[in-house]
């Protein structure tokens, strides 16, 4: 697959109106590949259905890229549609990160075409990343949820768990969503103690990642673990062990933060730099 060459940067605004440039073509939780790509000339758009709306998504090295979304694509040989998941270690970080943002917006765009106040419509702001309802001016912008997720060590150990709904034999770090009124420390804490049942200090925070499914930013850490037998919380979590780092499962592919984490700790353990978080 061809990658971009590379800086992206998201938009502010909701709305582009110059037409040049490059588009993601999206249709039912999918995107278009043609001839190899992702990122298509605003023309292939035509040739494959109506377009339902369009969004700016940001420069994608200098190049405005706005995500449109399709209806009813016509089946022309040589496309193929692909769910962002199934592309993940596929394509570049920043095609991934191109593609998260723009199947990010278009969840939202989808679910706020109603105001949530007075039920009347609500449509896309041109000057700001926002939805706005035509009667009572109510404005929606897009919704992040914060989330921890986290690496145990113990010695040479690490930690790492799966969950019911998880593929056989793939396990990957601790995970949980911030619930209102608490802080991050609180939140990595609580999830530690209800998902595996263990107590943890020194929390060393790592670097983020936005994770589209569907709306995610994850905060990284490294834990240390400090007491407790590990106990499954049962329905959240099938298995949970420690690991020796030289005998690990199967564990999330790169590209995601679950996967630098573990590949952060593994390169201290034999004294190398970081790996580069991926986008
Ligand atoms: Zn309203």
């Amino acid at each position: 697959m061809r990658p971009p060459s590379g800086r992206f940067i998201p938009a502010s605004s909701g709305v582009e109106q110059n037409a040049d440039g490059l588009v993601i073509l999206y249709h039912q939780q999918s995107f278009a590949m043609y001839e190899g790509r992702l990122l298509h000339d605003p023309d292939v758009a035509r040739y494959l259905g109506d377009v339902e709306f369009a969004l700016m998504l940001g420069h994608l090295d200098g190049k405005p890229c706005q995500l449109v979304r399709l209806s009813q694509p016509a089946d022309l040989p040589g496309v193929s549609w692909h769910g962002l998941r199934g592309l993940i270690g596929q394509i570049d970080d920043v095609t991934f990160r191109v593609l998260g943002l723009a199947q990010q917006l278009d969840a939202w765009h989808d679910t706020h075409r109603f105001c949530g106040r007075c039920g009347q419509g609500m449509r896309a702001r041109v000057d700001e990343r926002a939805m706005e309802c035509e009667a009572c001016s109510l404005r929606q912008y897009p919704k992040l949820s914060p989330c921890i997720i986290v690496l145990i060590s113990r010695g040479d150990e690490i930690l790492l768990a799966r969950s019911p709904h998880f593929r056989a034999g793939f396990f990957s770090t601790l995970a949980g969503f911030i619930e209102p009124g608490e802080s991050v420390e609180e939140c990595l804490h609580r999830e530690v103690k209800e998902e595996v049942n263990l107590e943890v200090d020194q929390l060393e925070y790592l670097g983020s990642q936005n994770w589209p499914f569907p709306n995610s930013l994850m905060l990284g850490f490294h834990a240390r673990y400090v007491s407790g037998d590990i106990i499954p919380q049962p329905g959240e979590i099938e298995e949970a062990h420690w690991w020796p780092v030289s005998q690990l499962p199967g564990i999330p592919p790169r590209g995601t933060i679950s996967r630098w984490l573990i590949d952060c700790h593994l390169a201290r353990l034999e004294g190398q730099p970081l790996p580069p978080i991926p986008a």
